[in-house]
């Protein structure tokens, strides 16, 4: 489409613009959604390689729609860093995860499970993100040290300093850091180094070709050695077969998520598996 100023739509197929009104439907549907409660988190079981107990869960937002079915987050996630609508929806997902950590907790007679939640950019660029953390750990009693925020490369990449000063704030609260998607990205090392993250979540498409592409072999082990001289915990994401995770622990990866363990799954399944002590 040409902009041609005023008559910018003009030069869209119909179809674009079924497309806008739709956007925009779906728009005011989350919008709904947030505000009467009909989001719904999964948790995804991270896995000690090591023993192949489950020691945490990263939490996965959902969302039921009421005529289009289950909308998949890689289909509104964006809609809501695009409106800003990803600062009140990022802060429910945040609460909703630290309350059913602490409530298994409540349910078991140890500490709650580790619990990461992912954290946008949108929601990274606003000063007063670790105020908005802290006031949930206090609200649900989540111990920061359970909890680990994911982010992805791009905050390592970007207005560093004020970057920099952000993460030192959350870290001070207690809680750790990882850098989601790792390899994705082009963070420079020298970030990495200087940057408090604590864990490294190595991308499922290095994983996926684990053992079949050479090159990809040669990188996720190159990662896992980073994490390792760096003092950084791995975690490989999207382990689908028993191949990849043979793979993972002969370089000595920590820990892992991914289909072949467990799917994300609802609330009431993922507090099973960690009242049972799971191993998966
Ligand atoms: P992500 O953070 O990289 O999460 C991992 C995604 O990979 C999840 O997709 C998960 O279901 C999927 N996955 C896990 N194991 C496997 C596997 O073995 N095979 C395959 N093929 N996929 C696997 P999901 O739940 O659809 O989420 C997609 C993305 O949406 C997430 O990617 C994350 O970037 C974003 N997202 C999800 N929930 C939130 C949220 O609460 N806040 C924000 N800001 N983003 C979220
Ligand atoms: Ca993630
Ligand atoms: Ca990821
Ligand atoms: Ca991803």
């Amino acid at each position: 489409a040409k902009a041609t100023g005023g008559g910018v739509f003009s030069s869209y197929h119909p179809r674009m613009r079924e497309g806008l009104a739709d956007r925009l439907e779906l728009e005011s549907d989350l919008r709904a959604a947030l505000e009467n409660g009909d989001l719904r988190l999964h948790y995804q079981p991270t896995v000690d390689l090591a023993t192949s107990q489950v020691i945490g869960f990263e939490a996965l937002v959902r969302w039921p729609h009421p005529t289009r079915g289950m909308i998949n987050p890689l289909d509104f996630i964006p809609i809501a860093e695009a409106t800003g609508m990803i600062v009140p929806l990022g802060r429910w997902v945040l609460h909703e995860a630290c309350r059913q950590a602490v409530a298994w907790a409540a349910a078991g007679d140890g500490p709650p499970p580790k619990m990461s939640v992912n954290v946008s950019v949108r929601q990274f660029d606003r000063a007063d993100l670790s105020e908005m953390v802290t006031q949930v750990l206090t609200d649900t009693g989540m111990p920061a040290d359970r909890l680990c925020l994911e982010m992805t490369e791009s905050v390592l990449m970007t207005d560093t300093e004020a970057n920099l000063e952000q993460l030192l704030r959350l870290k001070a609260l207690g809680l750790t850091l990882a850098i989601d998607d790792f390899g994705t990205g082009y963070s420079s090392l020298a970030y990495l180094r200087r940057f408090p993250v604590d864990t490294l979540k190595i991308d499922r498409s290095f994983v996926e070709r684990l053992g079949v592409i050479a090159d990809d072999t040669a990188l996720t082990d190159t990662i896992v050695r980073l994490g390792k001289s760096l003092g950084m915990a791995t975690v490989a994401e999207g382990i689908e077969e028993f191949g990849q995770l043979a793979a993972l622990r002969e370089m000595g990866c920590g820990f892992a998520q991914g289909y072949y363990f467990s799917r994300p799954v609802p609330a009431d399944e993922a507090g099973r598996l960690f009242l049972e002590g799971a191993n998966v």
